[in-house]
């Protein structure tokens, strides 16, 4: 595929870099990359479609130009082309951001999608680019018997999970997947590259505050874990649910899930007037593990255990679907117990099973997460032991509208209860106040650090800090 030649001459004129060559590639493909490292698309390229398009088919933004870049000259090249043309920036890892925030209308988009290294270093921390996947790391780590704390879904970036906190199965064990980040690498708006080493400040926001705000994060520096030796799932479905028995089964899920072990997580899912619970454990001793839901399981429709298994083969199971969809997902609320919710659940249930494709969850956190000091991240929920999110899912454009309003009546319903804290990774773009309820007594330091790494808001889309 020829690059466009006006694309081409302007870039060689802004830059003074030499020739970009005739680049052939397959999207998120390393096969016939070009022997440079920077490709530059504009709306007329073949290739233009494939990198706007993200994993939620819902968002149709119109970069004006994209920067696919391979390396970290290649991303200060991008930035530089896009400062000289006044352009706003977004930036992309893995492309899986709810509202689409990695995507923007008639500016620049710096896709990373090919900056996908991983490399150990001593004592087994590990060096990992923006656009590692989770399934990448996972095949990576895994034969090597190590672990980071992540996300489940395979196709998520560590880029985005990370810099906007990231938890999921190994989280109350190990903590946040930001909270196991040493040292991270951004290139400024100037495109100087900014080593937290040497500015404590960078890794302090990029622990949960660093997504699309501050500059390009092109290194993340973790310290890794021992893998745990085997992987159990327990999983519990009730059919045909009725109020009472809805209210009943979650007042046991909270009480069972209030003390169990750092190796376990849970997740209830309620989809429709079908509920599924899962709970995992990795301990090494899972005798007793089955008493904390012991009354659960004597309610439930069905029961199956799927214990000690193998964890690589376990992980796969939850890689979630990989393609594209339709869907508006969001945080639900962060809660610490069943209160939060309690007054409610009746209309809660009525509405989550009034529209097919709306699906309602909760996932453990607390643990080690709340071990931190909410000071010392920019991740500020130290409190909260659970994560609540919103899904809904339709099969083409034209039923968005049914889908979206009956959503918004159960983000109001959630809104009239007083849940007011949300989760950075699972933004809205209707959330009111967003930034406080992302952040809450942390946003003030975060907006100080925007004015010092980007003054003058050269990285931008709709919730960025300001
Ligand atoms: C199917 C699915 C499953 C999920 N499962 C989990 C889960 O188990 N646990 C969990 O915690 N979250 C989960 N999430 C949420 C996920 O953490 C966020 O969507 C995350 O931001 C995605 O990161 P990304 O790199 O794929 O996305 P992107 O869309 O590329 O980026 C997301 C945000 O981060 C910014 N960003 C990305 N890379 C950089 C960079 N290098 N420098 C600066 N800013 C950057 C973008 O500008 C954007 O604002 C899930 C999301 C989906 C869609």
């Amino acid at each position: 595929m020829m690059q466009n030649d006006y694309t081409k001459r302007e870039f060689l004129k802004l830059l003074g870099t030499g020739s970009l060559g005739i680049f052939f590639m397959s999207f998120y493909s390393f096969d016939d990359f070009m022997d440079d490292d920077f490709l530059l698309l504009t709306k007329d390229d073949e290739k233009y479609e494939n990198y706007r398009n993200s994993f939620n088919k819902r968002i149709n933004k119109l970069p004006k130009y994209i920067a696919v870049c391979k390396t970290d000259v290649a991303v200060k090249k991008a930035i530089l082309f896009g400062t000289q043309k006044k352009l706003k920036i977004a930036i992309r890892s893995g492309g899986h951001s709810f509202e689409g925030f990695s995507n923007i209308d008639d500016g620049l988009l710096i896709h990373l999608g090919l900056m996908k290294n991983i490399t150990w270093l001593k004592d087994n921390n590990v060096k990992l680019q923006p656009a590692c996947l989770l399934q990448e790391i996972y095949d990576n780590f895994l034969p090597k018997k190590r672990i980071i704390p992540t996300g489940s879904c395979g196709t998520v970036g560590i880029g985005g999970l990370t810099l906007g906190g990231g938890y999921g199965f190994f989280s109350r064990k190990y903590g946040l997947t930001c909270d196991q980040l040493y040292r991270v690498k951004m290139i400024d708006y100037k495109g100087n590259t900014i080593d937290s080493d040497q500015d404590p400040d960078l890794l302090w926001a990029c622990k949960g505050g660093g997504n699309g705000n501050f500059g390009v994060i092109t290194e993340l520096y973790f310290k890794t874990y021992a893998a745990p030796q085997s992987f159990s799932g327990y999983r519990l479905k009730f059919s045909n649910l009725t109020t009472e028995k809805f209210i009943s089964v979650i007042k046991l899920w909270f009480k069972s899930t209030q003390n169990l072990p750092k190796e376990a997580f849970s997740a209830f899912v309620l989809n429709g007037k079908f509920l599924t619970i899962l709970f995992t454990n990795y301990e090494a001793n899972q005798t007793n593990f089955e008493k904390n839901f012991t009354e659960l399981i004597a309610q439930a429709n069905e029961y199956k255990p799927m214990k000690n298994r193998n964890l690589a083969a376990a992980l796969k199971n939850y890689y979630g679907i990989k393609t594209p969809i339709y869907f508006k997902n969001a945080s639900a609320g962060l809660y610490d117990g069943i209160e939060d919710i309690e007054a409610g659940l009746t209309k809660l249930f009525e509405k989550v099973t009034a529209t097919r494709g709306t699906i309602y969850q909760i996932n453990t956190l607390g643990g080690k997460i709340n071990e931190v000091k909410t000071s010392d991240s920019a991740y500020p929920h130290r409190d909260i032991n659970y994560l609540s999110e919103l899904q809904t899912y339709w099969d083409s454009r034209k039923e968005e509208g049914k889908f979206l309003k009956a959503f918004e009546e159960i983000q109001q319903l959630l809104r009239s209860l007083g849940n007011n804290k949300q989760y950075r990774n699972y933004p809205d773009i209707n959330f009111p106040e967003a930034n406080s309820a992302y952040f809450g007594t942390n946003l003030a330091r975060l907006q100080q650090l925007k004015k010092k790494y980007d003054p003058q808001n050269i990285f931008d889309y709709p919730q960025v800090i300001k």
